[in-house]
């Protein structure tokens, strides 16, 4: 696949905004360290002017019927589906995942459009019952406004559809800024709203700098709402800086996710989903496993049973056929993963497999994929954010401190529970105060259904209706009549 030396990556009423060719960003495939290409730098002025279009192509847009942006949301549905193959090579490319969990972001990412499109149809009011005899009580639901939209590098696709799917489901328009470091498929999604109909001014994309930008959408007084996707850091940072303007927000944060394997768990089974849910892109995947406790009377067979599934993944470049795990994103993750390794390592813990960088031909930050025991409370991994291939393993021998140990952390996104005994799935799932439980489901997400953190992992849901909700302001019309 080639790409040109420069992308044209600023949207603003529907026209690719020329831009001094200096001031650009590159863009580089993280398997081979090879620039791939070169996107605009844009700051506050590209900012505003993208939130002045997304101003005035408001009321169109929100007056149209549900139903009519419903159908413009599908036919990018379908748009996004023809071109699964192209698409997944730039998202691998620019990312690093394997093609074949590319294809499955796109797919997905493809899926909240064609969710979204039907629920564009229900943005449902309500008709209280009155207690005074003279008044009638409406509630309207109306879209909250221009929302700015900030998303990640760890799902490029998907988590632009998930926060625009809804958006403009509801009557929104948006201004939106990818990460740097995966701008390409932010881009394509653009080109597919424009060819599905979406008018001009809908959808603007501007990337650049990123504080810069975030400081227009806090300030800019058109701009009703932001909805981010991204560490907890700068969640607070958008929470402290968007209060003096009293700013809506929507923030999906890190996570820190505990498997709990009880001794009843089909070892075969929970292998398995253990090493979907850590490994998947790479371990940098905010519901991916942060660190297992497995019963003490399975642990050496679960261990054992993982480890020969961790010797059959194969490491390289994404692009090419049968890999499993591709590089980290940059140089920085590969850093946190060695010291997250290092400062185990001094407190004692023993690497049962990997535990390197990979020496591949590829000069990209490869780690190979890596199971630890003896691990204590007190190790980095056990309370930090780890994105990346470490799978740190504790046994357990009373459930109640599975659990406390399972839920002794800031963050509450997703937390996994495998057992084959419905009643302790169940009564385990209603102590974990995260806001995602997977039971024997090492993937709980998908377009219908409701996926958000609690505590700091975030405010808020995206997916399903509770999706859409976030974007609809509610107005409550009381009306007197003759009684
Ligand atoms: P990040 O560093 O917080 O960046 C996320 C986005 O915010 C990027 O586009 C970034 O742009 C931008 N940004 C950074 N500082 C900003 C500022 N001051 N104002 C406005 N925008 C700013 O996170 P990341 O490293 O890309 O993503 C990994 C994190 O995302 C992990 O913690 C992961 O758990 C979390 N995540 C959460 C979910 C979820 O659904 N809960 C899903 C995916 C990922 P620059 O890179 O240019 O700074």
């Amino acid at each position: 696949m080639s790409f040109s030396e420069f992308t044209q990556s600023i949207l603003i009423n529907g026209k690719w905004k020329e831009m001094n060719q200096d001031k650009t960003e590159a863009i580089y495939n993280p398997a081979t360290l090879e620039k791939i290409t070169a996107v605009a730098n844009g700051g506050a002025d590209e900012a505003n002017e993208a939130i002045a279009a997304a101003s005035s192509a408001f009321s169109q847009w929100s007056e149209m019927t549900g139903r009519k942006r419903g159908k413009i949301l599908y036919k990018a549905y379908e748009l996004m589906l023809e071109d699964i193959d192209r698409l997944a090579q730039i998202l691998t490319t620019e990312q690093g995942k394997p093609l074949k969990e590319a294809r499955g972001e796109i797919k997905g990412a493809a899926n909240f459009l064609l969710w979204y499109a039907e629920e564009a149809s229900r943005g449902y009011g309500e008709w209280i019952p009155s207690s005074v005899k003279s008044k009638r009580l409406l509630v309207i639901p109306k879209p909250v406004g221009v929302v700015g939209a900030i998303t990640p590098w760890n799902f490029p696709s998907s988590m632009i559809t998930r926060k625009l799917g809804p958006a403009l489901a509801a009557g929104c328009t948006a201004v939106l800024k990818p990460s740097p470091e995966t701008p390409l498929s932010a881009i394509e999604i653009m080109k597919i709203f424009q060819k599905s109909g979406m008018p001009d001014g809908v959808v603007n994309l501007v990337t650049g700098d990123a504080e810069a930008i975030g400081q227009a959408m806090i300030e800019h007084k058109d701009v009703r709402m932001i909805t981010f996707t991204g560490s907890t850091a700068v969640g607070k940072y958008l929470m402290q800086e968007g209060a003096s303007h009293v700013k809506k927000l929507s923030l999906e944060l890190g996570g820190h996710a505990p498997i709990i394997v009880f001794d009843d768990a089909d070892i075969d089974k929970a292998t398995t989903l253990a090493l979907a849910s850590k490994f998947r892109n790479n371990g940098q995947t905010c519901i991916c496993a942060n660190r297992i406790y497995v019963h003490e009377r399975i642990m050496e067979a679960f261990t054992t049973r993982l480890k020969e599934k961790v010797e059959a993944l194969n490491v390289g470049s994404g692009l090419e056929d049968h890999v499993d795990i591709g590089p980290l994103i940059n140089e920085q993750a590969l850093s946190k993963v060695q010291a997250q390794l290092d400062d185990a390592l001094t407190k004692g813990a023993q690497v049962i497999i990997g535990g390197q960088p990979w020496e591949g031909k590829l000069s990209g930050h490869f780690f190979e994929p890596t199971i630890l025991s003896n691990v204590t409370d007190d190790m980095l991994m056990m309370h930090e954010e780890t994105f990346g291939p470490l799978m740190p393993i504790q046994p357990f021998t009373d459930d109640h401190v599975a659990i406390e140990k399972a839920n002794d952390t800031d963050y509450g996104l997703a937390a996994y529970v495998f057992t084959e005994n419905t009643s302790r799935a169940i009564r385990t799932s209603e102590k974990l105060d995260y806001g995602i439980i997977g039971v024997n489901d090492a993937s709980p997400a998908l377009p219908e259904a409701p996926f958000g953190g609690i505590k700091q992992s975030g405010i808020g849901k995206e997916g399903g209706h509770y999706g859409m909700e976030e974007f609809l302001e509610r107005k409550f019309v009381s009306i007197g009549i003759d009684a």
